[in-house]
């Protein structure tokens, strides 16, 4: 008996999604038509995105704000569980692979909550402060270039309303960060950003070991 998070193996982690996912069709489908594709391992863990959904709906969130998009994955398991007058700004640079997402959640009848930006992040949420709407989203994803994990962090932080939260993806990234002798930039700049959320005044923080580490960060008011 471990009093500390598992590493699940494959029994055990397919035995954890048999009794404990419930996902949509169109989200198993989705997940089937970029499996084996280039990028699959950006796509987020089905478990990681059945919790997110639930965030939303404990915390009646309405406004999304999401930063790297891919195929539109995470952003079906938000969407579906966001209220009929609910929003999703995404953010993503590939054409290539969020017309992937397109075609799943017009499936899915969700396309009217999500609205894709595409172009770099940085500018849309420049844009979004520049244009008021400080402290206006309920909720933020950050799951995209490592390098610029803080940056999107801080633009997210003003644009959350208080009591609102971020999750950040990938915070342990496959473990590499507790390797000191790892020196990649994605590992260095994850590791200042995990450093740095520690003392971070602003915020509550919890930081789970869920998929490829998945960091809480609840804005105080
Ligand atoms: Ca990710």
């Amino acid at each position: 008996m471990a009093n500390k998070t598992l590493n699940l193996d494959d029994q055990l982690y397919n035995y954890l999604l048999g009794v404990g996912l419930r996902e949509a069709q169109v989200l198993r489908d989705l997940r089937a038509a970029t499996e084996g594709e280039e990028m699959s391992v950006m796509r987020s863990a089905p478990e990681q995105g059945q919790f997110m959904a639930l965030l939303l709906k404990l915390m009646h969130a309405k406004r999304v704000l999401e930063i790297g998009t891919y195929t539109g994955y995470a952003t079906l398991w938000m969407a579906l569980a966001l209220p009929k007058d609910g929003e999703i700004v995404t953010c993503d640079i590939s054409e290539q692979w969020t017309f992937v997402a397109h075609r799943f959640w017009e499936t899915a009848g969700v396309q009217d909550k999500i609205h894709l930006h595409l172009r770099p992040a940085l500018e849309t949420l420049d844009e979004l402060l520049a244009h008021g709407a400080t402290s206006s989203f309920d909720f933020a994803f950050i799951d995209a270039d490592k390098v610029n994990y803080d940056a999107y962090f801080e633009r997210s932080l003003a644009l959350l309303r208080p009591g609102g939260l971020i999750a950040v993806d990938n915070t342990l990234w496959g473990g590499s960060v507790a390797d000191a002798d790892n020196c990649e930039p994605d590992t260095e700049a994850i590791r200042a950003f995990n450093e740095k959320l520690r003392n971070d005044e602003r915020i509550e923080l919890a930081m789970l070991p869920v998929a490829d580490g998945l960091t809480l960060a609840l804005k105080r008011p």
